[in-house]
């Protein structure tokens, strides 16, 4: 299968592991053949980086997201890791600085977007 040649700056849907879903990503770097080695999404920001075709990911295991930052901008669908309740996933974004997180079966409302 022909591969596509990329370029710096180009959108493309991926895999992106902290999302958990499909989603848009720009390049951040290619190959001299236009092969990417990496990608940020533009859902959650994580970076993707690729070695010989094979996605790796930077920092975290896949499924958990990144820890939970009140400085950072979350929106719905975001996965979190949180230090005291754990792995969660943001439900809905309540106010500009009020998100409401699941973890397990509980809902926790946090803040966000905190300058
Ligand atoms: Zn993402």
């Amino acid at each position: 299968m022909p591969k596509k040649k990329y370029a710096i700056d180009e959108k493309t849907e991926a895999m992106c592991s902290t999302c958990d879903t499909e989603s848009a990503h720009t390049v951040v770097t290619v190959t001299k053949l236009g092969q990417i080695t990496k990608m940020v999404c533009d859902v959650c920001e994580s970076v993707s980086t690729f070695k010989s075709g094979v996605k790796t990911s930077i920092g975290m295991s896949s499924k958990s997201g990144s820890p939970y930052d009140r400085t950072r901008k979350y929106r719905k669908g975001q996965a979190m890791l949180h230090s005291t309740f754990g792995q969660g996933e943001v439900t809905a974004v309540i106010e500009p600085q009020k998100i409401d997180v699941l973890f397990g079966d509980q809902t926790r409302r946090l803040i966000h977007a905190q300058a």
